[in-house]
């Protein structure tokens, strides 16, 4: 088992660490520590003061509310999407790419998919417009809910005390 500093999961996070030290990460068995850095690169990014437990994006995390306790989806901007248990993605702004034409701002002509089949849905932040998540189901498909997941057993795994109010 390797294990890692502060600045090497940093450099993970922004995408610049070197291709040898990203291989072993990924191939070797997790160390203790990796949480609790992964958390502290976040906090350092993050715009506000509520405690990250679990990130779910490149922009989206669930905390821990320093006011109250709830866990909820946010946003890096600091909009609350609520509940962790409710699907982060019924309060997004939506744009679906179901036609030819709009296919086209993101493929060349013949390379996409046919929309009878598969669309896109683009979820952003309603207050700064990242885009935090993009589907690509057929038409009809419901708004898919990525996962819930299973706090309590994820911190007992991770043997760290639990918020409170999982
Ligand atoms: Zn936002």
């Amino acid at each position: 088992m390797s294990t890692y500093t502060k600045k090497q999961v940093h450099d993970l996070v922004e995408g610049t660490l070197d291709w040898d030290s990203v291989h072993k990460m990924l191939s070797m068995p997790k160390d203790k520590e990796r949480y609790s850095l992964y958390m502290e690169v976040l906090q350092d990014k993050a715009t506000y003061d509520h405690k990250i437990i679990l990130a779910l994006g490149p922009h989206l995390n669930l905390v821990e509310k320093t006011d109250g306790g709830d866990i909820v989806a946010m946003c890096d901007c600091g909009h609350d999407f609520g509940d962790y248990k409710n699907n982060w993605k019924l309060g997004a702004n939506i744009y679906v790419r179901d036609t030819a034409e709009k296919m086209d701002e993101v493929y060349p002509r013949l390379m996409a998919p046919d929309t009878t089949w598969q669309v896109y849905r683009e979820y952003s932040c309603p207050s700064c417009g990242s885009m935090l998540d993009i589907e690509a189901p057929t038409p009809w498909y419901p708004v898919m809910h990525d996962f819930q997941p299973d706090l309590k057993t994820f911190f007992e795994w991770l043997e760290l005390p639990a918020p409170a109010k999982i």
